[in-house]
């Protein structure tokens, strides 16, 4: 092996053990967005270990005070988020051997139209699904999310694309460096998370659907990109912006281990809404057909405040029967068209 070659592994192996120590014994936030006109941003708690004191420092600590473990804006930080769109914000825990923790805090602007864009805005723009491009697009657009989906390269890189294969290449069985030249067709490398974290934290209004694709090579190897997912969105402080989906229940529940306000939703459709509640799931984002054979479905689950997104609805008069049930969400390949026919048929979100 040359020494590039040693300098890259290195790296890539410093970088995954710290994503993946940053996760037990850290500080959490219950949540990380904020209005200026709710002056609770939520709790702070120590994973596994409840019942600390905690304190705001740093620079913007003066916008913030501690209500026991309840994090609020004082008066100046009201005033600040009416015109400003977010900062970082210190929180300390008394108790010596808990690290301090590092936050951005997010005003709540994000868009509340029940279009999620499938892969990102590729179908009307042209560009490859699950590029940057199309991310790009679908945040121009105006979508409430853009969906993407997430592998692990042999060398822990996590990168973006629809299936285990690259270009007839494995991901898992091939490093980012051998995966990365060959580019998609829009002449971008194989798009990074990380580079998919960096575009989304750009903005405050599309917030990013992240789909954790269960690994070929088994339980073991899912397990673990879930956990460097979470300690890169830790590590970018990209918290405010994530939903995180998966056909996999267990790297759901990886996910929920590791941040338990973490928002989740899974795909397969084999869990019972009583189910999905008792392990602290978010919702359900199910294939469209499950919802028409129980007409009940939805608004059982919106009575368990369960959220609810259906996937993958391109036919206009499947968006308009979802629209009037009133869903959360619509996962599409024409996100112009859902959104064009949300706003002519309901303007009361
Ligand atoms: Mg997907």
């Amino acid at each position: 092996m040359n020494k590039s070659l040693v300098f890259l592994a290195l790296m890539a192996f410093c970088e995954t053990l710290s994503d993946a120590q940053s996760i037990p014994g850290t500080l959490l936030l219950t949540n990380y967005t904020v209005s200026p006109d709710e002056p609770v941003v939520g709790r702070v708690t120590v994973h596994n270990n409840e019942n600390q004191t905690f304190s705001v420092e740093g620079p913007n600590a003066t916008l913030f005070r501690m209500i026991g473990d309840e994090i609020h804006l004082s008066k100046k930080g009201r005033k600040y988020f009416r015109d400003s769109e977010r900062c970082e914000v210190i929180i300390s825990a008394r108790n010596k051997g808990i690290p301090r923790g590092t936050f951005t805090i997010v005003k709540n602007d994000f868009h509340t139209n029940p279009v999620v864009a499938h892969r990102g805005c590729w179908k009307n723009t042209g560009f490859p699904q699950n590029s940057l491009a199309a991310l790009e697009a679908a945040i121009a657009l105006g979508v409430y999310g853009s969906e993407f989906d997430i592998h692990m390269t042999s060398d822990s890189v996590l990168v973006v694309n629809h299936d285990p294969d690259f270009n007839g290449m494995s991901i898992a069985q091939n490093p980012y460096e051998v995966l990365s030249n060959q580019p998609l067709a829009n002449g971008e490398p194989l798009p990074t998370f990380e580079a998919f974290l960096k575009t989304g934290i750009s903005q405050q209004s599309t917030r990013l659907i992240a789909e954790l694709k269960p690994s070929p090579l088994g339980e073991a190897h899912s397990l673990k990109m879930a956990e460097k997912v979470i300690g890169t969105v830790r590590r970018m402080q990209a918290q405010a912006w994530m939903v995180y989906i998966s056909f996999d229940y267990n790297i759901l529940k990886k996910i929920l281990s590791l941040d338990p306000y973490a928002k989740t939703q899974y795909l397969n459709g084999n869990v019972s809404h009583e189910q999905l509640r008792a392990d602290g799931i978010d919702g359900a984002d199910y294939h469209y057909s499950l919802y028409l054979k129980d007409e009940q479905w939805i608004n059982k689950a919106h009575n368990l405040k369960l959220h609810v997104n259906a996937w993958t609805v391109n036919d206009p008069v499947l968006m308009e029967y979802f629209l009037t049930k009133r869903i959360d969400q619509i996962t599409t390949d024409e996100p112009e068209s859902l959104l064009d026919l949300f706003k002519t048929k309901d303007t009361t979100r």
